[in-house]
């Protein structure tokens, strides 16, 4: 499972909260059996043992969320079943608090919420059916104390929960966005490429990626300056994304470095694609306003199946066919044929920045 921030958050509060209840177990454990509720003891003790197996085994659980969920449900069914034993004071009703905190807390925004409007409702109900004849309890002031305060903590859970998603929705964006040219970056090619690559097989339709690297771009940094230089690239960026369909992805590796993910395009068509950026780069006059700047383009292609069913064999075969455009003179596609160990291509193919910088 991937680890994201969204897992680590929830794995640091799961594991306090199950060394909490632990602790929490078994000193109810001790104070109930002194007070005679032997079966409410018992079933504290059996969830303190299951919070601390839990708790030793939290960072290999796989299905967090659903353990989450397995796990409150009987954690709140206790406090409800401590809160309905007459022999139990109304204080307890404090436990009922932390309902609507863990929920948002453990399962995010719309499961908390599911989960808080159920057992905060059995709550009520509990409360009302317990304690309905007893006015010291039931009365304006006390009613009004507990509902606003119960509320208030649903609310402040219910609207942290949601800014704290908003909030890692929009870091991640732009963590996985390059600033310059708005593309994805390469933090995101690995995901977008397993993603791809499952509904490829599932769906029985090709997948191609594309290697993209700008001719002698050092030449126009080092004629026109480095804002020219990132012109030039914003221009190739938005060139790319005028000329591929809406399906595909295009990346920005880093410096003058391009990857597309084309799926449903086999080699043909993926050449094809590639072959369109090339001659229509040349076409795009001007390409930064006032500067007679001309990028030209050399790319490889590689198939998935044909030339590899991972990540790591797609990526190397496409960047060994970059390079072999490259050498057979720039400003051409390659979609066949592979670099041989030793020759001069496979020698620069092993200090590749592009197949460095990704892997
Ligand atoms: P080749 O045809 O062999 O690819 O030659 P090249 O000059 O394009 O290749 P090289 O990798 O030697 O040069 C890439 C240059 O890209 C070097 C670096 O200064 C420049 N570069 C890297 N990142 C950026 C960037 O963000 N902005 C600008 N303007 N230049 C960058
Ligand atoms: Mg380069
Ligand atoms: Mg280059």
């Amino acid at each position: 499972m991937a680890v994201t921030p969204e897992s680590l958050h929830q794995r640091v509060i799961f594991k306090v909260l199950l060394l909490m209840v632990s602790g929490a177990g078994i000193l109810y454990f001790l104070i109930n059996i002194q007070r005679g509720l032997v079966g409410l003891a018992w079933v504290e003790l059996a969830m303190s043992i299951a919070s601390l197996w839990l708790w030793r085994n939290v960072d290999a659980l796989k299905a967090l969320r659903l353990w989450s969920f397995l796990y409150l449900i009987p954690f709140f069914s206790i406090i409800l079943f401590a809160l309905s034993d007459p022999r139990i004071s109304y204080g307890m009703f404090v436990w009922v608090l932390l309902i609507p905190i863990v929920s948002y807390l453990l399962l995010g925004l719309w499961r908390g919420f599911a989960m808080a409007c159920l057992f905060m409702t059995l709550a009520a109900i509990v409360y009302i059916w317990r304690f309905h004849s007893n006015p010291e309890v039931i009365n304006t002031v006390v009613l009004a104390n507990v509902m606003v305060c119960a509320a208030a903590l649903w609310a402040f859970s219910h609207i942290y929960e949601s800014s704290r998603e908003r909030s890692q929705r929009i870091l991640l964006k732009l963590a996985s966005i390059d600033a310059l040219t708005g593309l994805y970056n390469r933090l995101r090619l690995t995901e977008i490429f397993n993603r791809e690559r499952q509904q490829a097989e599932v769906q029985r339709q090709p997948l191609s990626l594309l290697l993209i690297d700008l001719d002698y771009f050092k030449k126009i940094n080092d004629h026109y300056g480095h804002d020219t230089g990132d012109q030039v690239l914003v221009a190739v960026a938005s060139h790319i994304q005028r000329n591929i369909r809406r399906r595909d992805s295009a990346f920005r590796l880093g410096g003058e470095e391009f990857c597309i993910l084309l799926p449903g395009s086999g080699r043909e068509e993926a050449h094809v694609v590639a072959d369109v950026l090339r001659t229509g780069l040349a076409e795009q006059h001007p390409l930064v306003a006032g500067l007679p700047v001309t990028p030209t383009l050399s790319a490889g292609v590689a198939t998935l199946g044909d030339d590899g069913k991972d990540f790591v064999h797609l990526y190397s075969m496409a960047d060994q066919r970059l390079y072999l455009a490259k050498h057979s003179g720039r400003n051409r596609v390659v979609s066949q044929g592979q670099a041989l160990q030793g020759d001069s291509v496979a020698g620069e193919n092993a200090s590749s920045p592009v197949l460095q910088a990704t892997l």
